[in-house]
């Protein structure tokens, strides 16, 4: 008797956060596992699974790449990770930004409709569509207006994925995703700025962390838990998009707070706030309702926002020492 084949994941964006997270519960599972990197990705990310994955080089800013890896890989499944991720430099390259996400997954999602039509696709979108949100917190169904560059070119996509899923009858499904982070977030990001000030601070190696807004809530998750989410949107007979998210919003001064605790510290010792970094106050928290996930897939966030933050300063410490 033959063995029954294992199932093939594409994952573009696989030597970034979320794509290496994924990259390592697939193969877990048994899948054989490809993904697209860029002559210039840092491949450390991959450490963990470098050896059992198949890597294609190329830019998806060229057709051909996608097309290339859809044929080498013939994948049952498709992740669609890859993008430009820093939301403020979107202000710096509007152009630049909506080549790289709209017309990158336009090209993408016309390659899977001629090479692979039964591959299901899931594809990373933002709760940055939902811009400035006017209620919280936002579901499938709260109205888009966009406040970045970015939340446009992810809000072209997110409609992109849902006309193409009804005229084609494509397994296409959009996830929009609200903020995850991890021991991998690089450290321009807010959570991991954070973390890192904390353990350098502890370890006498700084001496103070600048923020400007407190006050600022953000719904923050574990990458690993996001891509569990992703998995099951897959995994699901009927494509759709889904929020996912966890559905609790914390400040960053809960987030200064989580981080000092981990290293025994009184925040308001080492906090300086320094009011010109200060933003707009946002009208209402950009907090996600998950309800449509759980309910559909049985999906919910595993790890606590305290957890995430302390693994986070554990890793800091770790690699300052
Ligand atoms: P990362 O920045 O960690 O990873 C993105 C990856 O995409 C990088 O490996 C990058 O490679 C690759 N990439 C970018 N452009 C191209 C390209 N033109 N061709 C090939 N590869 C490319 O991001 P995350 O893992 O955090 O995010 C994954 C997805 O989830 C993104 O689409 C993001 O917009 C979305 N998302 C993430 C959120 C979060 O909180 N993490 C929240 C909401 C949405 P390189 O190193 O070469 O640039």
């Amino acid at each position: 008797m033959n063995p029954v084949a294992a199932r093939r994941a594409l994952i573009t964006g696989i030597a970034g956060q979320d794509g290496s997270y994924l990259a390592e519960q697939l193969v877990d599972g048994g899948y054989a596992v490809h993904g697209i990197v860029r002559p210039t990705t840092s491949l450390a990310n991959l450490t963990g699974v470098r050896d059992r994955i198949t890597l294609h080089e190329g830019d998806l800013a060229d057709p051909g790449t996608i097309r290339r890896a859809l044929g080498e890989s013939a994948p049952d499944e498709i992740y669609h990770l890859a993008a430009p991720t820093f939301v403020p430099d979107s202000w710096l390259a509007p152009a630049g930004t909506l080549e790289a996400i709209v017309v990158a997954s336009a090209d993408l999602l016309a390659a899977v409709r001629e090479l692979t039509p039964s591959a299901r696709v899931v594809v990373a979108g933002s709760r940055e569509i939902f811009g400035s949100p006017v209620s919280s917190p936002q579901d499938e169904s709260t109205p888009c207006h966009p406040a970045t560059p970015y939340g446009v070119a992810k809000l072209a996509v997110h409609q992109l994925v849902g006309l193409l899923r009804d005229r084609h009858d494509l397994h296409l499904s959009s996830a929009i995703l609200f903020n995850h982070e991890s021991v991998r977030r690089p450290a321009r990001f807010v959570t991991r700025k954070v973390t890192r000030a904390a353990a350098a601070i502890s370890l006498g190696l700084e001496d103070e962390l600048v923020l400007g807004d407190l006050d600022a809530v953000r719904d923050w998750s574990a990458a690993a838990d996001i891509m569990v989410g992703l998995r099951l949107m897959a995994g699901h007979d009927d494509p759709g998009d889904l929020v996912l998210a966890s559905g609790v919003g914390h400040s960053v001064g809960d987030l200064v707070a989580a981080a000092f605790a981990g290293v025994g510290l009184d925040p308001a010792v080492h906090l300086r706030v320094d009011e010109r970094l200060r933003r707009p106050a946002e009208p209402a928290a950009p907090v996600g309702d998950p309800t449509r996930a759980r309910e559909r897939l049985g999906w919910s966030v595993t790890t606590s926002f305290e957890d995430l933050i302390g693994e986070m300063v554990r890793a800091d410490l770790a690699a300052l020492r």
